[in-house]
């Protein structure tokens, strides 16, 4: 199942064409093999041939959507940006990589920063924006020491600054860490951190597009979104959009975690099924046990069951199925794991990184975990199921942003597909696997 149009290419001949080409292979600490590898290439391309609208449009063309989970088309993104007049623009490149099970990110930054960089300085000039922000994870201090580096060769080249390259285009980056806070990777808590202040999410819309960092119009993407556009624009949107499905476009990079022979990020163009991420990639299930679950996509989604394996993953059919690719994460998991404890697990995680701005965030996070907290202890009702869903779904409509936007998906998915595993922690009183904590 899934959607038509596959018009992927040989799965493995593309691992580390694109995203990952380079990473392993160059010195992440120096220029001259960024350059060697056609690295810059595409900014000297852009910067002498093409206006900003050829750029957004060939970004556009290229079907590129968002990979820090949500999928908007990056190009339309750019499209509203561009022609708003304002004294300032920017464009921020979110590394705030905080999801569970989410590492990616930290591959590409640590692995070649250069493709990054080069991707934020095309993005600016797409848009119109002379300064751009690195916003990384408070942990990743090798992420942060080497975009720094790679910032600094950068302006010794010419490629950042005033009048890069002979162009009429200038340009910086300034690198900004976070300091731990899940809710920062929230693209408008993210922005008020940068401003100095606490990282409580806005309210959109506006969109930070339109009003963004100090009120200016501001494009955040993520650091795989950026990590394409070299490529996108050094080999053109037809070449890129040879890759994936009709839906998605590309490549992705997939992190397979969990119970699989060897967990591993893996790029793949967009469209391969959970079995083959399994099977060919992840080395099959551990030690044999059979698969039950999926977490999709991160913490933030469904859960998928045994008659899943064969969707297509992108992004449609994945939502389609109550899942989402969303980053890229696929927590698999073996029969002997308990979805109660699980799910217990990852709310507990939600709760403790609820900023505590919004009632339905603060009070709905707590009341998830303690009722789950329950039922795991065998002191679960059967009314329990439904009061979770309702919960879940009320915080979805009411909640300031994504973060308790999120339950539902794995609560509803779980209590829907593994209805009878919930209730028999409430009618036996006790976890049928042993598992969960008395
Ligand atoms: P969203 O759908 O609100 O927005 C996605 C992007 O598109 C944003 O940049 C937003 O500004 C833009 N956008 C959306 N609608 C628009 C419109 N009408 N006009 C202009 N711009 C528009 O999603 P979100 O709240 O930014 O992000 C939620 C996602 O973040 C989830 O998919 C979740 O998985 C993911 N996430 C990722 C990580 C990670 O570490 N990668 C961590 C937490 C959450």
């Amino acid at each position: 199942p899934g959607s038509g149009g596959r018009v992927r290419k040989d799965l493995d001949v593309h691992r580390r064409a694109v995203l990952l080409h380079g990473v392993g292979d160059v010195d992440p600490e120096s220029i001259d093999d960024y350059i060697q590898m056609g690295g810059y290439e595409a900014l000297k391309k852009v910067l002498s041939s093409m206006a900003p609208e050829d750029v957004v449009e060939e970004v556009k063309e290229s079907g590129l959507r968002g990979r820090g989970g949500a999928g908007f088309p990056t190009g339309l993104k750019w499209s509203f940006t561009l022609p708003i007049k304002a004294p300032e623009k920017y464009v921020i490149c979110n590394a705030d990589e905080g999801e569970p099970g989410t590492f990616k990110d930290r591959y590409i930054m640590e692995g070649n920063p250069h493709r990054l960089v080069e991707g934020l300085i095309i993005a600016g000039y797409a848009v119109g924006a002379n300064k751009g922000f690195i916003y990384v994870r408070g942990e990743y201090y090798l992420s942060m020491y080497r975009l720094q580096k790679a910032v600094e060769q950068a302006r010794e080249r010419g490629f950042l600054g005033e009048r890069i390259l002979g162009s009429r285009f200038s340009f910086d980056i300034e690198i900004r860490s976070g300091a731990g806070a899940y809710v920062c990777g929230e693209e408008t808590a993210l922005i008020e951190s940068i401003e100095g202040l606490r990282g409580n999410p806005r309210v959109k819309p506006p969109f930070p597009g339109v009003r963004g960092l100090w009120e200016n119009p501001t494009v955040v993407n993520n650091v795989e979104t950026l990590a394409n556009v070299p490529a996108i624009l050094r080999n053109g949107a037809a070449w890129y959009r040879s890759f994936g499905t009709e839906d998605s476009p590309g490549v992705k990079l997939y992190q397979i975690c969990g119970h699989v022979n060897e967990p591993q990020i893996v790029e793949a163009p967009l469209g391969l099924t959970l079995r083959e991420l399994i099977e060919r990639y992840g080395g099959g299930m551990r030690d044999g046990i059979p698969f039950k679950m999926c977490q999709t996509g991160g913490a933030s989604f469904g859960f998928f069951t045994a008659e899943h394996l064969d969707t297509v993953m992108d992004y449609a059919s994945m939502q389609q199925r109550g899942g989402a690719l969303g980053s890229g994460t696929m927590l698999v998991m073996n029969e002997r794991t308990c979805v109660v404890d699980v799910v217990r697990n990852i709310m507990h995680f939600f709760q403790h990184e609820s900023c505590g701005f919004c009632t339905p965030c603060r009070r709905g996070t707590r009341v998830l975990y303690d009722t789950l907290t329950r039922i795991a202890a065998g002191e679960g009702r059967e009314s329990d199921l439904d009061h979770l869903i309702d919960l879940a779904r009320t915080m979805s409509a009411t909640a300031n942003c994504a973060l308790a936007m999120s339950p539902i998906f794995f609560v509803r998915t779980t209590i829907e597909r593994l209805k009878d595993e919930y209730l028999a922690h409430i009618v036996d009183k006790a976890c049928p696997l042993g598992v969960c904590p008395a």
